[in-house]
C-alpha cells in the first residue's frame, strides 16, 4: 500500500465518513484524495479521477451519491479526487484552481513543479502502482453545452468507455499535460466532460455514467456499448486576440471587435453551412482571431470568412465547446471546430 504526504486516503468509507452531502464530504476532506472500493473480482482495478478543477463538481456528487449507496463494484475501484484545495474556497465548487496556482489538469508531465506538479505526480504513482485496467477523468464543460468525450486515441476500448457516458468523442493529437495523456501508458484513458457545472442533467449523466462504469464485468469492448459513437478529430481552436473585445447581443453595438449572439451555444455540435452568419466582426477584421491546429497556427480565412461586416464559415463546420464567457472566450478559447463530417480542418 502506497503513502504520499500529498494525498489523503480512504478505504471502503462508511457513510458515516462521507456525510450526508457532497458539501458535508468537502468540507471532512483535508487535501486531494484516494478512495479504494474493493470489488467482487479483486484481481482487477478501474480507476477514475474527478474534480481535477475545482467548480466541475458533477464527477464529486456522482461519487458521493454512490459510494453512501455501499454497493460492492463489479472489480476495485480507485478514485482520485485531485481539486479540493481550490474546491473548498468559499463559495465552494467556484475556483478552477487556486488563485496563484496552475491548472492540475495541465501538470501530468514533467518537471512536475509546485503544488499542483506534487499532486499529479502522486496521482500518477498511485495509478502506477495500481495498473487500473482503464481510468476515467470527469469533468463538466465550461457553459450549459452538452456532454463529450475526449481521448488521444479512438479504438474500441477508447470508444467503449466513452459510451458509458456520452455519444460524442473528441479525439486530438494536441498534448498540454492533461491526465488523459495516461493512454500512453497502455491505459485506455477518456475525459468524459458532462455538460454545464450548474445543470442537474450533468450530474445525472456522471452518475449514470458511474453506476456503469463500476457495476458491468466489462467496459472495454464495443459489444456493451450503449450507442454509435460520433468521432470528431483533431479540432482546431479558434483564439481570440488578448487585446480584442467581445461582446454577446442580438446585434452590433459597433464598439466591439467580435460579437455574437447570446444563444450561440445552441451551436454546439451542430452543423453551420457557409450561408449561416455566426456572428459580427469589427473594423479590425478576422486579424483578431486566430486558428490553431494541433501544433500549428493557420490561416483564419480557411475556417471564417467575412461578408458585410458578418462573419460567416468558410466551409460547412461542426463547432463546440462555443463560451458565451468573456472571460474564458479571452484566456482559453471561443470554440473548436472540424469539418462537418467531423475531419480535421487542417
Ligand atoms: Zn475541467
Amino acid at each position: 500500500m502506497s503513502h504520499s504526504k500529498v494525498l489523503d486516503y480512504l478505504n471502503d468509507p462508511s457513510p458515516r465518513t462521507l456525510g450526508r452531502s457532497p458539501i458535508e464530504w468537502l468540507d471532512r476532506l483535508h487535501k486531494p484524495t484516494v478512495v479504494r472500493v474493493a470489488g467482487r473480482d479483486r484481481s482487477r482495478t478501474r480507476a477514475m479521477a474527478t474534480l481535477l478543477h475545482g467548480n466541475e463538481p458533477s464527477g464529486l456528487f456522482a461519487l458521493h451519491r454512490w459510494l453512501l449507496e455501499q454497493h460492492t463494484p463489479a472489480v476495485n475501484m480507485l478514485f482520485l479526487v485531485g481539486g479540493v484545495y481550490p474546491a473548498k474556497i468559499p463559495p465552494r465548487f467556484s475556483m478552477r484552481q487556486l488563485p496563484e496556482g496552475r491548472d492540475l489538469n495541465r501538470c501530468f508531465k514533467e518537471p512536475f513543479e509546485g503544488e499542483e506538479g506534487a499532486i499529479a505526480e502522486a496521482m500518477l504513482a498511485e495509478l502506477h502502482s495500481a495498473k487500473p485496467e482503464c481510468l476515467l477523468d470527469v469533468h463538466n464543460t465550461s457553459g450549459t453545452g452538452p456532454s463529450f468525450a475526449v481521448t488521444i486515441s479512438n479504438d474500441a476500448a477508447h470508444q467503449a468507455l466513452t459510451s458509458l457516458f456520452t455519444d460524442r468523442l473528441i479525439m486530438t493529437d494536441l498534448r498540454l499535460g492533461a491526465l488523459m495523456e495516461f493512454s500512453e501508458q497502455e491505459v485506455p484513458t477518456v475525459t468524459i466532460e458532462c455538460g454545464g457545472s450548474q445543470d442537474d442533467h450533468a450530474h445525472q449523466l456522471a452518475y449514470e455514467g458511474l453506476v456503469r462504469y463500476v457495476s458491468r464485468p466489462d467496459v472495454l469492448s464495443l459489444e456493451q456499448a450503449e450507442w454509435d459513437i460520433n468521432v470528431l478529430r483533431n479540432p482546431i481552436r479558434v483564439e481570440l486576440a488578448p487585446e480584442a473585445t467581445i461582446e454577446y447581443r442580438l446585434e452590433p453595438t459597433g464598439h466591439a471587435d467580435l460579437t455574437l449572439p447570446p444563444d450561440i451555444e445552441h451551436r454546439n455540435f451542430g452543423i453551420v453551412s457557409p450561408d449561416e452568419p455566426l456572428g459580427w466582426i469589427g473594423n479590425k477584421g478576422l486579424s483578431i482571431l486566430t486558428a490553431i491546429s494541433h501544433n500549428r497556427t493557420e490561416n483564419m480565412e480557411q475556417v471564417l470568412i467575412v461578408k458585410e461586416g458578418q462573419i460567416y464559415p468558410a466551409q460547412a463546420i461542426k463547432a463546440f465547446m462555443i463560451t458565451t464567457n468573456p472571460v474564458i472566450a479571452k484566456s482559453d478559447c471561443l470554440f473548436y471546430a472540424v469539418k462537418a463530417t467531423g475531419e480535421p480542418i487542417f
